[in-house]
């Protein structure tokens, strides 16, 4: 299953998948707003790269931040 990604969620994180961002998957999801949902990532931020949290697209924390891509084909309000 596809899930519509919004603000916010790991997928359009820049700390999702850190460790592989040229990877394509990745920066489709990006790009879509899209994933699939049983997809699962590390997460790279600091604090939850300690613990090896991994994550999937629509996870989220208070840790977000707009992965450049998603950011840029945020789909007009
Ligand atoms: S857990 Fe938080 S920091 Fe990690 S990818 Fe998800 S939103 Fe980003």
């Amino acid at each position: 299953m596809e899930a519509q990604l919004h603000e916010g969620q790991c997928g359009l994180c820049v700390h999702f998948g850190q460790n592989n961002p040229q990877e394509p998957q990745l920066i489709q999801i990006r790009l879509k707003h899209e994933a699939p949902e049983n997809l699962v990532e590390p997460c790279g931020l600091p604090r939850h790269q300690l613990l090896h949290l991994r994550v999937s697209p629509i996870s989220g924390c208070e840790g977000f931040e707009f992965a450049p891509q998603a950011q840029a084909s945020q789909p007009a309000l």
